[in-house]
């Protein structure tokens, strides 16, 4: 491909938008396919795998003008965790089969990592994938599997080898969900909605073409894998659950403060204009990052920004409360205000919990990026088979 100057690119993609997009086509299923097609969902890949082999500042132009005109589907090489992990790590005839319907949005996705024994110690896991040439055959039980319902395909951490010691006998499969020996049982979230499982798995069947990087050494892909979860994370929150709109473009809390008619008190704008800053610095820090990282590479680095995203999550949702005051203690539809502000108290766990807790982000910094000794961990090097568990 030719090399183009930022302005001869960024007219192009604009071009192609104002050519191709209006709003109508949101959740039109066709629109992500026109996308990968004319190479604008991961322009930082190869020709051969729908991109444009674009370095980061001319990717950006495009994810920009993607952004200012509200169109979904660009900048996928860097948020699209499961096509990442495929390319990066998977089979050929797997990445052929997959990584295309991916982009396009066209395959539902899960992540079986969590056990009911192994979440924080995610080493610590008991789901067994038995080698039998041309396919594994696993067993075992996943939990808060989010998405599970609808997914065709889980990335799947089980152990295969349980005499060598607990890191080293794991292995990553993408692992087929419609199957009969797959059970998902949906549980309730302090949210009230329902979107993460239980999944009991009995005899599945995985392709081996199906596994990640060798046998064994599914350690490694899963680092990759949290690194891109852990990114995608520090960047992006759900928003109020209600969908009301903010009427201006401010900033959320003010636009708030304003209408509870308390804009005017010392001590709530200053609890705004702190929450606002972090919000800011975190933008700033992760963009800082991010232009000297090679993708996905470094977990330190995404630990940093998803601690950073708990933190305002929980403070903004802090703030949203204290600017209602005792209207807070309102829940329903017809306290839109109060909802949101409760939901967003609640759901502000999904970031600080879900993908790693922020007390192992710390200890991710403490250990990888301020170099303090690392933790005892007295199962660390004995065969997996002879750790010591509960009651065993
Ligand atoms: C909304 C949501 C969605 C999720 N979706 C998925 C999913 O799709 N797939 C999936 O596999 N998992 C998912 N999870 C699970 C999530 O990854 C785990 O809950 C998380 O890793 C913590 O594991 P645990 O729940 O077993 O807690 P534990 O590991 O038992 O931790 C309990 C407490 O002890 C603390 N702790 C544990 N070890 C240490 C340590 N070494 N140092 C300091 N403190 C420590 C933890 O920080 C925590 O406060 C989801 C969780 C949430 C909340």
């Amino acid at each position: 491909m030719t090399e183009q100057t930022d302005a001869q690119l960024r007219d192009e993609v604009t071009a192609w938008l104002a050519a191709h997009w209006s709003p109508e086509r949101r959740g039109d299923k066709t629109w992500l396919a026109e996308v990968v097609a004319a190479g604008w969902a991961v322009p930082r890949w190869s020709v051969d795998w729908f991109g444009r082999e674009l370095a980061d500042p001319q990717a950006r132009i495009i994810e920009r003008a993607f952004t200012e005109a509200a169109a979904p589907g660009s900048g996928q090489d860097r948020t699209n965790l499961w096509a990442n992990t495929l390319l990066a790590k998977g089979t050929e005839p797997l990445k052929a089969q997959l990584v295309g319907p991916l982009l396009r949005g066209e395959v539902g996705m899960c992540l079986l990592y969590s056990e009911p024994g192994a979440g924080s110690d995610l080493a610590g896991i008991r789901t067994r994938a038995d080698n039998q040439g041309d396919r594994y055959i696993v067993n075992g039980q996943k939990v808060w599997t989010s998405t599970a319902a609808n997914a065709d395909y889980g990335m799947l951490i089980a152990r295969t080898d349980w005499d060598v010691p607990k890191h080293r006998g794991i292995s990553f499969f993408f692992c087929p969900m419609k199957q009969p020996g797959v059970e998902v049982r949906p549980l309730r979230q302090i949210t009230n909605e329902s979107f993460f499982n239980e999944v009991f798995l009995t005899d599945v069947e995985i392709p081996a073409d199906n596994l990640l990087g060798r046998e064994g050494e599914g350690w490694g892909v899963l680092q990759t894998a949290l690194a891109y979860e852990r990114s995608v994370m520090g960047e992006m929150a759900r928003g109020p659950r209600s969908g009301v709109k903010d009427a201006t473009a401010e900033e959320p809390l003010i636009a708030l403060a304003r209408e509870a008619g308390v804009l005017a008190d010392p001590v709530l704008r200053q609890q705004i204009a702190q929450a606002i800053a972090y919000k800011r610095l975190n933008a700033l820090n992760t963009a800082r990052a991010k232009a000297d990282l090679a993708q996905g590479s470094s977990s330190s680095i995404m630990s940093l920004g998803k601690l950073a995203m708990s933190r305002i999550l929980h403070e903004e949702a802090r703030v949203r409360t204290a600017i209602l005051g005792a209207e807070s203690l309102y829940e329903g539809k017809d306290h839109p205000r109060a909802e949101d502000a409760n939901f967003l108290t609640l759901n502000a766990y999904f970031t600080s919990i879900g993908g790693g807790t922020d007390q192992i982000q710390r200890n991710i910094i403490g250990e990888r990026v301020l170099g303090l000794p690392k933790e005892p961990e007295l199962d660390r090097d004995i065969p997996f088979r002879d750790v010591r568990t509960q009651g065993g």
